[in-house]
């Protein structure tokens, strides 16, 4: 009985589909467009199946359009920045960026691996300077339009860690990496003003047919 090997089989095909730029996308196509957009994975090390499942459904939706005659635009990249990476660089005691750059290339094999047709000339990560040059360049833009501003508020914080916890890493009053109690203490912080938007968000529901109604709620 002839055998299913992974390893191989799936490996030579993907390698010729790589070659020939199978799931690439060009900006000029004859083709009509279609975009394919799944959640950036936070770089925390490895996928999960919670990752699998969710990346396979867009490939499915994204294969099927190519086949359909499409021009599929399916990229992947990384949402890299944040307290995670801080928590992590801590918690191993290396530099966030070499961990988190490290979670990348391992994470970018595994998708690799599960022959993933996503367009990797397109790859991001909210980390690279050339990404967030464009969050600084807009961050700035609201400071100047005055809907960036700074004021104290009261933080989840871990005197043990010397960090700010997401409400979902205090459990039961204390942290979830170290078990020691969590504090309340006021930190300057950024703000966007988002509250000027609140009624022209409230009116422009009723341009939104087809939305179900415990979404817009
Ligand atoms: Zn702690």
């Amino acid at each position: 009985m002839e055998k299913y090997i992974p390893q191989e089989i799936e490996k030579k095909w993907q390698e010729i589909w790589r070659q020939e730029h199978r799931d690439g996308c060009k900006n000029e196509d004859a083709r009509p467009p279609y975009y394919v957009l799944e959640m950036f994975p936070y770089p925390s090390g490895n996928l999960h199946m919670g990752h699998v499942r969710n990346y396979t459904i867009g490939d499915v939706m994204a294969r099927y359009r190519r086949m359909k005659g499409f021009n599929v635009l399916h990229p992947m990249g990384y949402d890299a920045f944040g307290m995670p990476a801080e928590n992590a660089a801590i918690k191993h005691n290396i530099p966030p960026a070499e961990w988190t750059y490290k979670n990348i290339e391992n994470m970018t094999r595994q998708q690799r691996e599960l022959g993933l047709s996503y367009d990797w000339d397109r790859e991001v990560a909210t980390c690279h300077k050339e990404y967030y040059k464009w969050t600084q360049w807009i961050f700035e833009l609201f400071y100047k339009r005055g809907l960036a501003y700074r004021k104290e508020a009261k933080v989840n914080w871990c005197e043990h860690c010397n960090t700010v916890l997401a409400n979902e890493q205090v459990i039961d009053g204390t942290c979830w990496r170290c078990d020691q109690p969590v504090v309340k203490k006021d930190l300057k912080q950024w703000f966007f003003k988002i509250t000027d938007y609140a009624d022209r968000l409230l009116d422009d529901l009723k341009l939104l047919p087809g939305w179900p109604e415990r979404v817009k709620t």
